[in-house]
C-alpha cells in the first residue's frame, strides 16, 4: 500500500503535515534518515507509516518505559501488531515476545536502549525480518544532548548485526552539535538525509514577568486567559500546594509528579486531557509523549535549568495553531536557586570514588569480585553506616550509574507511600472496632503529619522497627488498612536492587570519565546561564530561543513581551548581588528606614534599590524592627 492509503486507513488522516511525506519517502528508499519536527510535530507516523508500506518488523528504541506502553497501546487500538520488551519484565516473557517477533507475529517491537545489547536480543534480531530501526527521542544519543543515556551507545550493535536495514532517527530538540552527533553515533550512511522545521511556533507569544508574588500572579494569569493550562513547578509539595491554590480560588486545578502512584497519575491526565481538570500543576516528570492539542497557557513558577527544557515544556502550548502563551514567573531567587542545586548535584570526583568504595564495603565485595552480583539495597542504611550526607549520595550513586559501574532499580526512585484515605469520624469509629491496628494508625498519624491530605514517604523497615514488629507483619496490617478503605497503601514494586556492572575497582582504578564529568558540570552551567540570559534578555524572546537552536536568522516575532515593550526592567543578576551587598554593609552599621535606605544610592538606580530592598524583604533576609527600620538578619 502507499503511505497516503496507509495514513487514510488505520489513522483516518487526509494529509500529512509538514515534512512527514518526505521524511517516509526517504524512508522509503531506504536512507538513514534523521527527522527533526518540534513536539507534536507527529514524528512516530514517520517510521510507522513506511514500516507499514512494507511486509516486516520495525524495531523501535525509546527511553522511557511509559513512551513505549502508551504507543503500543494506540497502535493495537488501531489493529497494528506492536509490542514491547523492558526491564523489569520476567526474562520468559521477554523470550517468548522474542521468538514471536522471529516468526513475523508483529510489526513494531519498542525496546528500551539498555534491553538492545544483550545478547539473548541480539541473537533474535538477527533472525527477524527487519525493515526498520527508528531511534525515537535520539537527542539521548549525544552528550551534547540535554539527557545523555549512555545506553544509546549499545544501538550501534543492532546496526553491525542488520547492516542493511536503514535507521530513522527522530528528535525535538537538537542543537548542531547534536545532530552531527546523532549522525556519527548511528553510522549513518553517505545517502542519509536530515529534514528539519524550524522551531518557530508563531502563534506562541513568549512572557517574562518579574514577580515575588508568583501564586497570586499564576491566579491572574488563569484568569485572564482562558482555557486549559500547564503550570511547570520546582518540586512535588510545590505542586500539590499551587493546585490547592488554585482550587481553592475558584479554579478546576490537579497536581501530577512521580511520587503519586501509576494509577492516580493516569487518571489526573486523563481528566485533563478530557478537559474535566482546566489546569495541571506538574513538575517536569510530566508531558513526554503528551499530545494535547488546546493548551492556551504553560505557566512555569520556576526558571528551568536549561532552554531545551523550557523550550520543551513550553512548547506544549498552542499545539492547534490558536493563540496561546508561554509564561515565565521569575525573581531574583531564581538564579540563585539554579545555583545552589547546581553545586549540590556535581559531588565532587573525591566524593564519587568515596561513595564507590564505600558500596564496596557494604555489600562486602572484595577488589576484583562482585560481577554482576545484585543486592538489596537500602540506601538510608547505607549513608548512616559511612555517614554520607544522603542527596549527595543519590547524585553519585546516579553518577557511577551514568559510568555504568552499578546499577539500580527504578523501585528505588519511588517508595513506598501512604495517604490516610478515611475521615476522623471513620477512623475513630474502626479503631473501636480494630484494637490491634491502634497503636499502628496511632503511630502513623504521630510520624507522618499531612498523612491526611496527602501521600507521604513511608520507610517500612524503620517502621517496623519502631513499632517492634516484624517488616512483614507490618505490611500486612498496612495493606489489610488499605482493603479497609482506611488509608491508601502504596508499596514499592520491589525493593530497590543494586547491580555491580563490573567487578570491583581498586581506588586508584575507578574509571569515572573525569573529562566528561567535569565537560557535563561546565555544560550544565552553561546551560543555567543560557537560561538566565532568556529570562534577563531585552532581546524578542523567540529570536534568542531560536538563536539557541541555531536558527540564527529569525525575525522578531512580534508578540512577545519585549517586542511588545511590555517587559519588565529586570535587575540583573550582577547588580543584585552588587547592591545586596551594599545594602549589608550600610545595614550591618546601622538600622535604617526605607528611605534613608534607597537615598543612600544614586537617584539612577533607586528603583532597583526598592525592588531588591522588597525581594529581600519577602526572603528573611532582612527584618523591619519596631520603628520601622530594616535590619540585617544574621
Ligand atoms: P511527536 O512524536 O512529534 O511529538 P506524535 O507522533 O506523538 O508527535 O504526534 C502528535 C499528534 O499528531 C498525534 O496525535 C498524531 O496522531 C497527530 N498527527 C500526526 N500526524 C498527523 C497528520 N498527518 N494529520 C493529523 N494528525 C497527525
Ligand atoms: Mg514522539
Amino acid at each position: 500500500m502507499q503511505p497516503k492509503e496507509i495514513l487514510k486507513k488505520y489513522w483516518a488522516f487526509d494529509s500529512f503535515r509538514p515534512l512527514q511525506e518526505e521524511i517516509i519517502e526517504a524512508v522509503l528508499e531506504g536512507k538513514d534518515t534523521l527527522a527533526l519536527l518540534p513536539t507534536g510535530g507527529g514524528k512516530s507516523l514517520c517510521f510507522q507509516v513506511p514500516t507499514l508500506c512494507k511486509e516486516g518488523i520495525c524495531l523501535v528504541v525509546s527511553p522511557l518505559i511509559a513512551l513505549m506502553k502508551d504507543q503500543v497501546k494506540n497502535l493495537t487500538n488501531k489493529g497494528i501488531r506492536a509490542t514491547a520488551i523492558y526491564s523489569g519484565m520476567h526474562p520468559k516473557e521477554i523470550d517468548r515476545i522474542l521468538d514471536n517477533c522471529v516468526h513475523g507475529k508483529f510489526d513494531f517491537l519498542y525496546l528500551s536502549p539498555e534491553r538492545l545489547s544483550t545478547s539473548i536480543a541480539l541473537e533474535r534480531i538477527k533472525r527477524m525480518n527487519v525493515v526498520l530501526i527508528a531511534v525515537d527521542e535520539a537527542h539521548c544519543i549525544s552528550q551534547w544532548g540535554y539527557d545523555f543515556r549512555p545506553a544509546y551507545l549499545n544501538i550501534e550493535s543492532i546496526r553491525e548485526v542488520l547492516p542493511k536495514t536503514p535507521v530513522i532517527a527522530l528528535t525535538a530538540t537538537a542543537t548542531k552539535p547534536v545532530v552531527a552527533d546523532i549522525q556519527e553515533k548511528l553510522s549513518f550512511r553517505s545517502t542519509s538525509k536530515v529534514f528539519q522545521k524550524s522551531y518557530a511556533r508563531d502563534n506562541l507569544a513568549y512572557v517574562v514577568m518579574h514577580v515575588e508574588a508568583k501564586q497570586q500572579k499564576m491566579l491572574d494569569i488563569l484568569q485572564k486567559v482562558k482555557g486549559s493550562a500547564v503550570v511547570y513547578v520546582q518540586n512535588r509539595r510545590a505542586a500539590r500546594d499551587s493546585a490547592w491554590f488554585l482550587h481553592h480560588n475558584g479554579i478546576s486545578a490537579d497536581y501530577y509528579h512521580a511520587g503519586r502512584s501509576g494509577e492516580i497519575r493516569a487518571q489526573v491526565q486523563d481528566n485533563w486531557i478530557e478537559n474535566k481538570v482546566r489546569v495541571i500543576v506538574a513538575t517536569n516528570a510530566f508531558g513526554m509523549g503528551i499530545d494535547k492539542a488546546d493548551v492556551r497557557c504553560v505557566i512555569h513558577l520556576n526558571l528551568p535549568d536549561s532552554l531545551e527544557a523550557y523550550f520543551q515544556e513550553a512548547g506544549r502550548a498552542g499545539r492547534d495553531g490558536q493563540k496561546a502563551y508561554a509564561v515565565l514567573l521569575y525573581n531574583a531567587s531564581d538564579p540563585l536557586k539554579l545555583e545552589e542545586l547546581y553545586q549540590k548535584t556535581y559531588p565532587s570526583l573525591k566524593e564519587i570514588k568515596r561513595t564507590y568504595q564505600a558500596l564496596g564495603s557494604y555489600f562486602q565485595l572484595a577488589v576484583g569480585s562482585g560481577l554482576g552480583q545484585t543486592f538489596d539495597f537500602n540506601i538510608s542504611d547505607f549513608v548512616k553506616t559511612y555517614q554520607l550526607e544522603a542527596y549527595r549520595a543519590i547524585q553519585a550513586v546516579k553518577i557511577l550509574m551514568k559510568e555504568q559501574l552499578i546499577h539500580l532499580s527504578e523501585s528505588f526512585f519511588s517508595p513506598s507511600s501512604l495517604q490516610i484515605t478515611a475521615s476522623k469520624e471513620t477512623l475513630y469509629d474502626y479503631l473501636l472496632r480494630n484494637t490491634k491496628m491502634e497503636t499502628l494508625l496511632k503511630v502513623i498519624l504521630r510520624s507522618y503529619q499531612g498523612s491526611f491530605n496527602h501521600p507521604v514517604r513511608i520507610k517500612e523497615q524503620q517502621l517496623a522497627n519502631f513499632l517492634s514488629i516484624g517488616k512483614s507483619d507490618l505490611v500486612q496490617m498496612l495493606s489489610k488498612l488499605h482493603r479497609d478503605q482506611i488509608i491508601q497503601y502504596i508499596p514499592q514494586k520491589d525493593s530497590p536492587q543494586l547491580s555491580f556492572l563490573t567487578e570491583r575497582l581498586p581506588k586508584d582504578l575507578i574509571a569515572i570519565d573525569q573529562k566528561r564529568y567535569l565537560f557535563l558540570k561546565k555544560r550544565h552551567a552553561s546551560r543555567m546561564r543560557q537560561s538566565i540570559a532568556y529570562a534577563e534578555t531585552i532581546r524578542c524572546r523567540s529570536q534568542l530561543l531560536l538563536y539557541y537552536f541555531d536558527e540564527k536568522d529569525a525575525p522578531r516575532c512580534g508578540k512577545c513581551d519585549v517586542c511588545q515593550g511590555r517587559h519588565d526592567d529586570f535587575v540583573r543578576q550582577e547588580d543584585f548581588k552588587k547592591i545586596s551587598k551594599q545594602i549589608q554593609q550600610l545595614l550591618k552599621k546601622q538600622p535604617l528606614g526605607i528611605h534613608a535606605l534607597v537615598d543612600s544610592f544614586p537617584g539612577s538606580i533607586q528603583q532597583k534599590v526598592i525592588k531588591i530592598i522588597q525581594h529581600l524583604h519577602d526572603n528573611n533576609f532582612i527584618l523591619l524592627n519596631k520603628d520601622n527600620d530594616y535590619l540585617w538578619k544574621e
